[in-house]
């Protein structure tokens, strides 16, 4: 690999965070490549919302415009996935699962987290349709519709008063979850919640209804069911480079400063990948965050180094006489 193909920044993940890293750096005139194996979290809904200016936009079609918008900058875009990642002196190597390397100085993860769904037959089916996670992505789609969500842990009692903002029918079926305490029980009766005792065997759906099946054999219809996923940062490159992942009660995430700087030199994070209740908005900030921080910490560089040549270079024409 020699430094005539070398990037300024490698960027993994070509979502929300990835693609406005990489509208930053191109911006500032930065050799970018944008590795992307092209599967954005929301890419099950049918809109992208609390997004101004672009509110309700198909994901899919956002992330066609952000590529676009990356590429009329310079930026070039990599279809693949990177599997793994090493340093050599001063660059980052990272190999693609199509068996080619690139090599850059600086890297951000923009990886996402992977949705790991309680363990129910049936959700993975329904995902970002009728099986929901967010009141502020999918909330006014379901209004005043039977809502019911799936107990998991202290969350669930959450999720469902933030519903009952949206719809006076909602049932919380409790299946995992722990006791609610004397006060919890005091606001869902004075809420109308409804409780359903026992453990949830499978959710059936056509699309439009789903029946929530309990191990009694004993079904419930509902619009919508809301569920509690763990929220997994996608850290594998972070950990090949010795990073350490943090765990949340929510999930795991890479740790970072406010401008996504990792505890790995060299190494930025955003989005999802550092903060897992990022939406698109707040990912494609901390995208244009690290990106600035990157150019930032490449132009340190630069600087030092020109002043080094610079001294060098007048060493060389005005060497001092010889004893
Ligand atoms: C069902 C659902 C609905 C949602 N609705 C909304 C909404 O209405 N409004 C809102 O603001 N937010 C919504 N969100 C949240 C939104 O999806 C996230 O905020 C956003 O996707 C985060 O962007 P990101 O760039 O961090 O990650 P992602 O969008 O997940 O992008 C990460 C990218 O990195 C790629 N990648 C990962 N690892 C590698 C690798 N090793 N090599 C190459 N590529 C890799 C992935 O394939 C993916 O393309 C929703 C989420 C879900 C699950």
């Amino acid at each position: 690999m020699t430094r005539a193909n070398l990037y300024d920044v490698a960027i993994v993940g070509g979502g929300a965070a990835g693609l406005s890293a990489a509208v930053a750096l191109g911006r500032s005139v930065r050799r970018v490549v944008v590795i992307d194996a092209g599967e954005p979290r929301n890419a099950s809904a049918e809109g992208a919302h609390n997004l101004l200016g672009r509110e309700g936009t198909a994901p899919l079609t956002l992330l066609q415009a952000g590529r676009a918008e990356a590429r009329s900058y310079g930026a070039e875009l990599r279809p693949g996935r990177a599997v793994g990642v090493r340093r050599e002196g001063d660059v980052f190597v990272l190999t693609l699962a199509s068996g080619g390397e690139l090599a850059a100085r600086r890297l951000i993860l923009a990886t996402g987290l992977a949705d790991e769904l309680p363990d129910v037959p049936g959700l993975r089916e329904h995902w970002g349709r009728r099986v929901l996670h967010c009141a502020y992505c999918h909330g006014w789609e379901v209004r005043g519709q039977l809502v019911g969500i799936l107990g998991a842990g202290p969350q669930s009692i959450h999720q469902a008063l933030l519903f009952r903002q949206l719809t006076e029918h909602v049932t919380l079926f409790r299946h995992t979850m722990p006791e609610p305490s004397d006060e919890q029980w005091e606001q869902l009766a004075a809420l109308g919640i409804e409780v359903v005792d026992g453990a949830v065997a499978r959710v059936d759906g056509d699309g439009d209804k789903l029946a929530v099946v309990l191990e009694t054999g004993q079904t419930a219809n509902v619009d919508a069911l809301v569920v509690a996923p763990r929220f997994m940062a996608r850290g594998e490159l972070f950990e090949q480079l010795r990073g350490q992942l943090v765990d949340h009660p929510m999930g795991r995430f890479i740790p970072t400063g406010p401008m996504g700087a990792t505890d790995v030199a060299g190494v930025w994070a955003a989005g999802n990948s550092s903060d897992l209740s990022a939406m698109v908005s707040s990912a494609a900030g901390a995208g244009v965050a690290a990106g600035v921080a990157v150019n930032a910490d490449l132009i340190a560089e630069e600087a030092h180094a020109a002043v080094e040549s610079r001294v060098a270079t007048s060493q060389l024409s005005n060497p001092s006489p010889a004893r």
